[in-house]
């Protein structure tokens, strides 16, 4: 990946560097915040500074950023922090494919074949600047051994290393480990962030060529990241399947249909898996609809909705129904969506979801939809 700033958190990065330059920044931090908002590119960009030589050059701190012309910027830069700069080791089980990361990523052990680890990284001396910087992606996916080996490192720290763990589920992590660390927290971006993200990913990303990146934008919530996602999924063709049922028009059991025939990507190495997952994002759409719609009930403020195709269709919800039909509605939503998690058939749950909200959004079809109108 490159290495770019990374909008909506570098004043927070650079906060980071000011302590660092202090010699008051914790040794191991934990930079968590939802997934899809840029905390990688954050801290690849926070380990570039850190290792940077000539990071204050840029004069008040204000402007910091990695110089970009030092030997150690020219490695990050290059890629060859991949594996070759000698004061940045990256654990990363997204590049390796790996589920969860083992041991032997954190721990040497006799026998291994010596792959960089960060327990045999941390033993030797920074070689290009002052400081050493191991960055682990994910690291929720740290297995219990892997774990337990890393609380060791944090029980030693050594002048001028620094431990960058990155997560969006921190509460995976043992709780030896969150007392530990420095607890970094990375926000949603804002609306002009994400679209400024997005403009710049969609320059040399195909598979977002074409797309309605604003549409996106707004499904994202502040999440850039996830946009990509979104788009591989078809979730704006599984929002739009459900929107009949959405303005009180449509026949539960068509759109269940609908959403089957969207062509998407599902993350899960089996059929029912990636069912599973077309039918959770399908819920969760529908109840991002219904919870701004509740916003706009209960404030009389159309802007709580939201944005987007998602906001048109929560104001005109809220325009027909009252708080306790659309409360009625989540409930039943959430309610499936808890069926899911505990293994209950996902076609068999569309289908139950879509025609509670038939009841309680619209009229049945055939009806001559007085109530929508009344
Ligand atoms: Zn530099």
């Amino acid at each position: 990946m490159r290495v770019v700033e990374p909008l909506g958190h570098a004043d927070a990065i650079r906060g980071l560097w000011r302590a660092a330059a202090a010699d008051r920044l914790s040794h191991a931090l934990l930079v968590r915040g939802p997934q899809g908002v840029g905390k990688f590119t954050a801290c690849v960009w926070l380990a570039q500074g850190l290792l940077c030589r000539d990071l204050a050059a840029a004069g008040a701190v204000d402007d910091w950023r990695p110089c970009g012309t030092c030997p150690s910027c020219k490695k990050v830069a290059s890629g060859e922090w991949r594996g070759n700069h000698p004061d940045f080791l990256r654990v990363d089980p997204v590049e390796e494919g790996w589920d969860e990361i083992p041991i032997q990523a954190v721990a040497e052990r006799s026998g291994d074949s010596g792959g960089p680890c960060v327990g045999s990284f941390l033993k030797l001396r920074p070689a290009e600047g002052a400081n050493r910087v191991v960055l682990v992606r994910e690291a929720e996916r740290l297995n219990l051994p892997a774990q337990n080996a890393l609380l060791k490192t944090l029980e030693e720290p050594s002048a001028g290393t620094f431990l960058l763990l990155e997560a969006s589920r921190p509460d995976s992590l043992l709780p030896t480990i969150r007392s530990r660390v420095l607890e970094v927290r990375l926000g949603a971006l804002s609306d002009a962030d994400t679209e400024a993200v997005l403009a710049a990913s969609a320059a040399d990303d195909e598979a977002l060529a074409g797309l309605d990146l604003i549409e996106l934008a707004v499904l994202a919530r502040g999440a850039p990241g996830e946009v990509l996602r979104l788009a591989r999924t078809g979730a704006l063709a599984l929002l739009a399947a459900a929107t009949p049922l959405l303005e009180g028009r449509g026949d539960a059991l068509a759109a269940a249909a609908a959403v089957w025939e969207v062509d998407g990507e599902y993350q899960g190495g089996t059929a029912l898996a990636r069912d599973r997952g077309r039918v959770r994002l399908t819920l969760e759409l529908l109840r991002d609809v219904l919870a701004g719609a509740l916003r706009v009930a209960a404030t009389g403020d159309p802007a709580q909705a939201g944005r987007g195709e998602p906001a048109r269709l929560a104001q005109g919800l809220s325009a027909r129904l009252g708080t306790q039909a659309l409360t009625d509605g989540l409930d039943g939503l959430l309610r499936v969506r808890r069926d899911i998690d505990l293994n209950l058939d996902p076609g068999a749950a569309l289908e139950r979801a879509l025609v509670g909200l038939e009841a309680q959004l619209g009229s049945p079809a055939g009806a001559t939809g007085a109530r929508r109108r009344g």
